[in-house]
């Protein structure tokens, strides 16, 4: 069994993150054009820069779901 070649989704990929603060998990998606905040705390998670999604500080990225 071999793998193929890697596809990349750069339009269409998730990402759950977790929010260092409260330690609330989400899934946002990878390319929002709004700030998403976390459902918890309500702290800004990601903010859209250059139409992608830029993580703050605060929060990690624990994987990325295709
Ligand atoms: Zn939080």
């Amino acid at each position: 069994m071999t793998k193929g070649e890697i596809v990349q989704q750069p339009n269409s990929r998730f990402l759950k993150v977790k929010c260092l603060d409260c330690e609330n998990e989400q899934i946002i998606f990878g390319n929002a054009s709004t700030e998403v905040k976390c459902l918890k705390c309500d702290k800004v998670l990601a903010k859209p820069v250059g139409g992608k999604t830029k993580l703050q500080p605060i929060a990690r990225e624990v994987e990325t779901l295709q």
